[in-house]
C-alpha cells in the first residue's frame, strides 16, 4: 500500500534539486543522468558476489537513515528497466551496506531494507554514504527480485573513489551518477534486468 509518507519520499527523490542536472527518461523527470542511457546499451546490469553479510528478510522501508546516525546523508534511486528500456514495476529492491565506520549490522537490520519499484520502475532509499572497510572500495549491496525472472545480486560503486582502482571486483558499469555536496549526496542508478 502506498502511504502519504511514501508519496512524499517519492516526490522528494524525483523532484527538482537545486544545482543538479536533469535528464528526461521516458517522460519522467529524474535527477542526474541515466546509467546507462536507454538506446546506448541494453546489456543487463552485471551480477556480482553477494558477499558474507547478507541477512534475509530485511524490513520493508525506504528510509534506512536513523536520526542519530553518523555519516553523510545519501538519497539513492533510479529506475528498474528491462532490456528494451521499459520500466519494470513490483521489483523487490533489497539493499544492505556498511555504516559510516565501515561496519555491517549482522545482529539486526540497521542499514538494511527493501521496497518495491513503482509502476514507472522507480526505486529509491534514504540512507548514508557507506563507510569503507579493509579490502574493499566504497559500495552498496543490492538484490533485485522481479515478479518473473531471476534474482539479480550485485553491488553499486561511487565515482572518484581512490579505492576503486584497487578493488578486484569493482566494475565501472556499476558506478552511480553522483550529485550533491559535502553535506548531502544524491545518487542515481538504473538497473537493467535480463528480461524483455
Ligand atoms: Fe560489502
Amino acid at each position: 500500500m502506498t502511504t502519504r509518507r511514501d508519496l512524499l519520499l517519492q516526490a522528494a527523490m524525483f523532484s527538482a534539486l537545486p544545482g543538479l542536472g536533469f535528464a528526461q527518461t521516458r517522460g519522467l523527470s529524474l535527477p542526474l543522468e541515466p546509467t546507462p542511457a536507454c538506446g546506448e546499451s541494453r546489456d543487463a546490469t552485471p551480477r556480482q558476489t553477494e558477499g558474507p553479510f547478507y541477512t534475509p528478510r530485511p524490513p520493508q522501508t525506504a528510509n534506512l537513515r536513523e536520526p542519530d546516525m553518523a555519516g553523510i546523508p545519501l538519497r539513492i534511486g533510479g529506475l528498474v528497466l528491462d532490456r528494451r528500456c521499459r520500466p519494470v514495476g513490483d521489483v523487490m529492491v533489497d539493499v544492505w551496506q556498511a555504516d559510516a565506520a565501515g561496519q555491517y549490522d549482522n545482529a539486526g537490520y540497521r542499514l538494511r531494507g527493501h521496497q518495491f519499484s513503482d509502476g514507472d520502475g522507480r526505486w529509491r532509499f534514504e540512507t548514508i554514504l557507506p563507510g569503507v572497510y579493509p579490502g574493499r572500495t566504497r559500495h552498496i549491496h543490492v538484490k533485485l527480485r522481479p515478479p518473473r525472472g531471476d534474482v539479480l545480486t550485485t553491488q553499486l560503486y561511487f565515482p572518484d573513489e581512490p579505492g576503486n582502482a584497487r578493488d578486484r571486483i569493482f566494475d565501472r558499469r556499476l558506478l552511480v551518477q553522483m550529485g550533491g555536496d559535502e553535506t548531502a549526496k544524491i545518487a542515481r542508478y538504473d538497473f537493467v534486468l535480463d528480461v524483455g
